[in-house]
């Protein structure tokens, strides 16, 4: 078997790959269109990858399962100001690689994490909401 030698030299610097994608997404909307795709498609299943390992694709508290709506909820409050100060896709890997650990996260969905954000900013307000999923149509 004959294998091909490549010396790292010889190989495109980060900075060259990056100027010669440029170049092909502007000379072909077509490579840009796939690009963005594929971009899109692994976000998602990233995004999926940490619902699953959360423990599913359904809020934990009202039950909904339209994956669009779910979010991660940091029980304790605080997401926000962690995700910037990681940055959202740190944050993700983070999770994804075991780095950070998921006890105080779970999936709601959109409408049960605005409860959960009103009771917690107005604890005089707690147990007043009642979230009801009737499922999707
Ligand atoms: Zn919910």
């Amino acid at each position: 078997m004959k294998v091909a030698v490549v010396s790292a030299a010889a190989l495109p610097s980060t900075t060259q790959r990056a100027r010669h994608a440029r170049e092909r997404r502007r000379a072909d909307p077509d490579f840009a269109q796939r690009q963005r795709t594929a971009v899109q498609r692994y976000y998602r299943a990233r995004r999926l990858k940490v619902f699953d390992l959360l423990g599913g694709r359904r809020c934990v508290r009202c039950g909904c399962t339209v994956v669009r709506l779910l979010e991660v909820n940091h029980k304790n409050g605080g997401g926000t100001r962690e995700i910037q100060a990681l940055g959202g896709g740190e944050w993700i890997r983070a999770i994804l690689n075991g780095k950070r650990g998921t006890s105080d996260l779970e999936v709601v969905c959109k409408v049960c994490n605005v409860v959960h954000y009103v009771e917690r900013r107005f604890p005089e307000l707690k147990d007043q909401f009642t979230v009801v999923w009737r499922g999707a149509r």
